[in-house]
C-alpha cells in the first residue's frame, strides 16, 4: 500500500511557504534564527484549523476525554521525575578544528563532516533549554522551558479525576508549545527547537493497555487520512526493544513520506505506570485511582499519542502540493481539505465599477460572518483564480454584470475548476454543503451547471 518515493521537493514548498506568506523565518531581518519559524497570515489559519480537527476529533466528539493547558515553566522535580534531567541527552561530538558539533549517532566516519577535522570524544548535551525564575541568576532558581506537554497532564492527573468524575478508560489532551536544544535541526519546519504539540494521555486499567494502544494507533492514523492526507504516504513503524524510550514498554511511530524521506509524524506509546510512579515518588502525592466497580485501588496505565502541529502542517502541504500544466504555464495548486484551508471562500467581482463593488462587498460582508473569506478585485479572472488554487482555497465566487439582474453568481470550485450558477438566496447554504463534501454538481433550487473545466 505505500510507496517509496517522495511527490514533491523540499524547495517547492519552502518557495510557496515564503511566496504566500504561510511560513518565514524567524527574525528575517536579522538574518532569520536558526530552526525557529514564524508562521505568517495563511500559515497561521492553517495551523489553527489542523489544531482545531485535533481539538474536535479528540475532545469535542469524545465522551471519554477532556482538554488541559498547563503552563510552559513547571517545578524542577517535574523533569528529575520524568527522567529528562537525566536521560534527555543525545551523545555530542565536537570537531576540534572548526567547533561544530554533530550527533554521535547521525556520523558514519571518526571526521568531521564539515571540515575533516579530528572529533573529541562523545559527551551527554542535555537537550532541554535552562532559564531562571525571578531576579537572581543562581542554581536555586533555574528552571526549564518544557521539552513536551505531557508532564502538565500527568501531574494534573487526580486534579482531573476530582474535578470531572471521569472514570477510566478516560483522557487528557493538551495543545501547547515545547522546546528542545536539538542539536541538528533542519528539513524546514520538520525539525525546530521551538515547535508545538498535540499530545493525548489516555489512562487505562493495567492489562486492558494493549488494547487501548492498538486502538489509539487506528484512531489516530484515520485522522490523518480524514484530513486528507493520502493513505500511501503514511505508514506505521514498530520501535525495535533497543530504540524503545526509558518509559516505553512498546511505541509505534505514524510516519509520513516527506521529501527527505520516511519520517515520524506523530508517535504512539504504551508508557505503562511510569510516569505515575515517579510522580507520586517524588512528590509524596499518591497518583492511585479508586475503582469504584471492583473496589480495587491501582496505578493507571498510560497511552500516548503525541503528535507535532508544525509536522502535520509539513505534511498537508506537501501532501497537498501539486502542478498541472495551464497552457503554457504551470497550475500550482494546493488540493487541501476544505476543513483546513486558510482561506473557505474567495469573493471576485470581475469589475470594480462601483455598482457591482457595493453588491460584492455585501456578499463579503455577509460570508464572512461563517468562514475565512477574502475578496480581491485586481488583475484578470485566471490570475485571480491560480492565486486561489495556489493557497488551496476551495470555491471562489464569482460576480459579474448579469448578477446585478438575475441574481445569480458563480461557484467555481478549485480541483475541477467547474462552474455551477446559483441564486444569492441559496449562496450560504450552497457554499455550506460544498465545504462539507457535497458535490458541486448537486445543485439548489433555481441554481446551473454552467461550466465544465475552464
Ligand atoms: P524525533 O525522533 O524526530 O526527534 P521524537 O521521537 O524525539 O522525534 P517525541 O518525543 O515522540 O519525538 O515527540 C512527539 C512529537 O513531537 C513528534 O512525533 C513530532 O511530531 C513532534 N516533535 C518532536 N520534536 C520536534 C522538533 N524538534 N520539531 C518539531 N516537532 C517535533
Amino acid at each position: 500500500m505505500t510507496k517509496e518515493t517522495p511527490t514533491v521537493d523540499m524547495e517547492k514548498i519552502v518557495s510557496l511557504s515564503r511566496r504566500r506568506g504561510f511560513i518565514f523565518p524567524s527574525s528575517e531581518i536579522y538574518g532569520g534564527l536558526s530552526s525557529c519559524w514564524d508562521y505568517g497570515p495563511l500559515g497561521v489559519e492553517l495551523k489553527r484549523n489542523i489544531k482545531q480537527a485535533w481539538w474536535r476529533a479528540v475532545v469535542q466528539e469524545r465522551d471519554d476525554m477532556v482538554g488541559l493547558d498547563t503552563s510552559i515553566l513547571m517545578h524542577p522535580q517535574v523533569w528529575a521525575a520524568s527522567g529528562h534531567l537525566e536521560g534527555f541527552a543525545d551523545p555530542l561530538v565536537e570537531c576540534k578544528n572548526c567547533h561544530l558539533r554533530w550527533k554521535a549517532d547521525d556520523l558514519t566516519g571518526d571526521s568531521c563532516p564539515s571540515c575533516g577535522g579530528e572529533l573529541t570524544e562523545s559527551r551527554q548535551f542535555n537537550l532541554m533549554f535552562k532559564t531562571f525564575m525571578g531576579p537572581v541568576e543562581e542554581d536555586a532558581s533555574v528552571v526549564y522551558l518544557r521539552p513536551e506537554t505531557a508532564q502538565g497532564m500527568f501531574v494534573n492527573f487526580q486534579n482531573i479525576v476530582n474535578t470531572t468524575r471521569k472514570r477510566l478508560p478516560f483522557g487528557i489532551a493538551q495543545i501547547g508549545k515545547a522546546f528542545r536544544n536539538e542539536i541538528t535541526v533542519g528539513n524546514f519546519i520538520f525539525r525546530s527547537r521551538e515547535f508545538e504539540q498535540m499530545e493525548i494521555e489516555y489512562f487505562v486499567k493495567p492489562g486492558t493497555d494493549e488494547e487501548w494502544f492498538n486502538y489509539w494507533i487506528e484512531e489516530r492514523l484515520n485522522w490523518y487520512v480524514r484530513l486528507g492526507i493520502k493513505r500511501e504516504n503514511l505508514r506505521l513503524r514498530e520501535h525495535s526493544k533497543d530504540e524503545l524510550a526509558h518509559y516505553a514498554r512498546s511505541c509505534i511511530d505514524i510516519d509520513y513520506l516527506f521529501p527527505m524521506g520516511w519520517s515520524e509524524l506523530e508517535g504512539v506509546a504504551n508508557r505503562g505506570d511510569f510516569d505515575l510512579v515517579q510522580h507520586a515518588k517524588y512528590s509524596g502525592k499518591s497518583m492511585d485511582y479508586y475503582d469504584d466497580e471492583t473496589k480495587e485501588h491501582f496505578i493507571p496505565y498510560i497511552i500516548e499519542p503525541s503528535a507535532g502541529v508544525d509536522r502535520s502542517t509539513l505534511a498537508v502541504l506537501c501532501d497537498a502540493y501539486d502542478e498541472e500544466p495551464d497552457k503554457d504555464e504551470i497550475r500550482v495548486l494546493l488540493h487541501l481539505h476544505p476543513s483546513i484551508a486558510p482561506i473557505k471562500v474567495a469573493i471576485l467581482p470581475l469589475s470594480r465599477k462601483e455598482q457591482l463593488a457595493a453588491f460584492s462587498k455585501e456578499i463579503h460582508a455577509d460570508l464572512r460572518q461563517h468562514w475565512m473569506v477574502s475578496y480581491d478585485d485586481t488583475q484578470s479572472i485566471g490570475r485571480r483564480y491560480r492565486r486561489q488554487d495556489e493557497i488551496g482555497t476551495p470555491f471562489c465566487v464569482t460576480i459579474d454584470f448579469q448578477s446585478l439582474e438575475d441574481n445569480q453568481v458563480t461557484i467555481r470550485e478549485r480541483d475541477s475548476m467547474n462552474q455551477i450558477r446559483v441564486p444569492i438566496g441559496e449562496l450560504k447554504n450552497t457554499l455550506k454543503a460544498k465545504l462539507e463534501g457535497e458535490d458541486l454538481f448537486v445543485l439548489p433550487p433555481g441554481g446551473q451547471i454552467w461550466k465544465q473545466g475552464e
